[in-house]
Order: structure tokens, then sequence, then C-alpha cells
């Protein structure tokens, strides 16, 4: 799996539509939702953490904003 920064798998980083995007990787149980709504930007990695996937730019921001709204312990961030 290729992050969109390596230096840190789950954010914050930057998307070209402007968002920063980053997951709380304390906060993460691992459930997979983000994975299902926006799969180009949100990761599974070994840890069963949600990491930003360098495909990110592929999903709207709708999309990820969705996710967001979707995850069910609020660790993602969408600025
Ligand atoms: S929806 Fe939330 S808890 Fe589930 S994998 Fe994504 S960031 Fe983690």
């Amino acid at each position: 799996m290729a992050f969109k920064d390596e230096s840190k798998p789950s954010g914050p980083v930057t998307l070209a539509n402007g968002a920063t995007v980053a997951v709380d990787r304390d906060l993460c149980i691992g459930c997979g939702g983000c994975t299902a709504i926006a799969s180009n930007t949100f990761g599974l990695d070994g840890e069963g953490k949600s990491t930003i996937l360098s495909s990110a730019d592929a999903d709207s921001k709708e999309a990820i904003e969705s996710a967001k709204n979707g995850c069910p312990v609020g660790a993602i961030s969408v600025n």
C-alpha cells in the first residue's frame, strides 16, 4: 500500500482539492467504514489503522466528508 505521505501514513496530508485529512490512530478502531466509503483515500495498514493513500486525489471531497461523518469514533478530520 502506498501512502500519500510516507512519513505520515495517517496524515495530516493536504489533497489536491485543498482539504487536509488526518486520522487519529489512537481513536481508530479499524472498522473499515471509511475504506468502503472513500476507497481511494483510506486504507487499513498492518496495525488495522486507517491511513491516507497515494490515490486520495481520486475521491471527491464529498466522499471524504461522508467517510468522516460515518466514522463511529470520530477519528477522521477534514479541514
Ligand atoms: S471509519 Fe473511523 S474507526 Fe473505522 S477504520 Fe475509518 S477511521 Fe478507523
